[in-house]
Order: C-alpha cells, then sequence, then structure tokens
C-alpha cells in the first residue's frame, strides 16, 4: 500500500511523497525546493527516492530537481513541451508511465502553462494535478487561453468522483471566499468554507479533496449550471454565450477578487 504526505514547502506548497514501505522507495511531485524531501529522506534512512514527478516548469515545481537527483539518482519525470531540469522522460498525453508499481495516464492540461501534465492513477484513484485545478479553484492563466483551461478542467472534472485531488498549493480557503460569492447560495460551499477555516485555524491539510466535493463546490467546474451562468450575466450585463465564456468571466474576476 503506497502512503501519500504532504511536505510544506514556502509559504503554500506542497511537495506530495509517495512512500511504498514494502520496497522503502518513494516518489515526489513536484520539488520546488530539495530541502524538505532531504530533511525527510535523512530521517528515515534505508529509504531511496526513485521518482520525481513534474507538472509543469514553474520554479516552485521544479527549483529542487538538480539537487534532489544528483544526490538519490532518482528518475526525472516531466512535460515534454516544456523545460524541465534534468528531466530524464519526456511525458505527453496519452502516454504511461510506472511508478512505485503503478501505472499512471498523463493527462495533458493546458492553461496554466502550455506544457501542463497532469498525473492519473485510475486503480488508486490518484490524480496529481498540479496548479491546473485547485480544491474549490483553478491555477492562473500564464501561458494559455481560458477556451484552454476550460477544456482541460472539464477533462479532469470527467474522471470518476472518487478521483483524490493532490494539487500542489494550500490556497482552498480564499477560494471558498471566491466560491462563496459566485454561489451565494450553495450550501456546500458554504459547508466547506466553514470546514476548511476551521481546519486552516490548526493549520491543518486542505488536501486532497475529491472531483466529488469539486464538481459541488468549484465554481471552474461549474460555469455550465444555471445559478453560476446568472450570477456572470448578472455582473458582465450579458448573457454569456457559452460555459467557456463563464469561465473565462469567472477566471477575469477571481484575478481581481
Ligand atoms: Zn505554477
Ligand atoms: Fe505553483
Amino acid at each position: 500500500m503506497i502512503k501519500i504526505d504532504a511536505l510544506p514547502a514556502f509559504t503554500d506548497n506542497y511537495i506530495w511523497l509517495l512512500q511504498d514501505p514494502e520496497t522503502r522507495r518513494c516518489a515526489v511531485v513536484d520539488p520546488g525546493d530539495a530541502a524538505p524531501v532531504l530533511a525527510w529522506l535523512s530521517e528515515h534512512p534505508g529509504w531511496q527516492l526513485s521518482d520525481i514527478l513534474i507538472t509543469h516548469h514553474h520554479p516552485d515545481h521544479v527549483g529542487g530537481v538538480e539537487r534532489l537527483k544528483s544526490t538519490s539518482g532518482a528518475r526525472v519525470l516531466g512535460p515534454a513541451a516544456e523545460r524541465i531540469p534534468a528531466r530524464d522522460l519526456a511525458l505527453g498525453e496519452g502516454d504511461r508511465v510506472e511508478v512505485l508499481g503503478h501505472s499512471f495516464a498523463i493527462i495533458e492540461v493546458p492553461g496554466h502553462t502550455l506544457g501542463h501534465i497532469a498525473y492519473y492513477q485510475a486503480e488508486q484513484h490518484w490524480l496529481f494535478c498540479g496548479d491546473t485545478l485547485f480544491a474549490a479553484g483553478c491555477g492562473r492563466l500564464f501561458e494559455g487561453t481560458p477556451e484552454q483551461m476550460h477544456v482541460s478542467l472539464s477533462r479532469l472534472a470527467a474522471l470518476p468522483a472518487e478521483t483524490q485531488v493532490y494539487c500542489t498549493h494550500e490556497y482552498t480557503l480564499s477560494n471558498l471566499r471566491f466560491a462563496q460569492a459566485v454561489e451565494p447560495d450553495n450550501r456546500q460551499i458554504a459547508q466547506r468554507l466553514a470546514q476548511v477555516s476551521e481546519w486552516r485555524q490548526t493549520g491543518r491539510i486542505s488536501l486532497p479533496s475529491t472531483l466529488q466535493l469539486e464538481r459541488a463546490t468549484n465554481p471552474f467546474l461549474r460555469s455550465d449550471e444555471p445559478s453560476v451562468q446568472a450570477r456572470i450575466a448578472e455582473r458582465e450585463g450579458a448573457k454569456p454565450r457559452s460555459p467557456s465564456d463563464v469561465f473565462a468571466s469567472l477566471r477575469a474576476w477571481k484575478d481581481r477578487f
């Protein structure tokens, strides 16, 4: 059984650490800083870092790669379409890769960056989606268009409801405040906001999320909901033409929220 823990990094990043206690091998996702991973390894003698999974090229996701690879010899997996330091395996849509005895499917999710990929493990219901889908939110559009991001998020949202969403940042509380502004009458958003507020007061992590919860409370997965469309129509003074337009308005609103 693989155990998954979050190693906090910087102010609000998480480096996901997958551990196989039988083989004492582990893998990390998006190590923006090598230090938390090296600290864990030194506290766990006998464990070997076998794989480093990268979702996209931003420094807070790749900053620790070279140091970790040179100290552990781990294999570096990353998107084919981006410059990833020390990458051994270049991955794109439909590729499959074996990590700690589990097969992951690669899903290309352009939007936050153009080459961004997600790692999906269907049997265990794990989704490592970097800065694409956040708990109750989504990544900013640094390189892609709203249309690209909307397609990417729709593809992730179509995965099974029990899928566990392992994203990279602890943005859930501020995302939920925005979600509530979009849908003031959504009871699940209100409940989730109350719960995550409580968790964060004690420093508890709000992740992983599930796709079921995201579909109910994440405005960026809800642009075909009449309540969300009505809210956007009211703000924009015109009826949006498509769910993709609704998404674009939501993203622009959140950027200034
Ligand atoms: Zn990023
Ligand atoms: Fe990031």
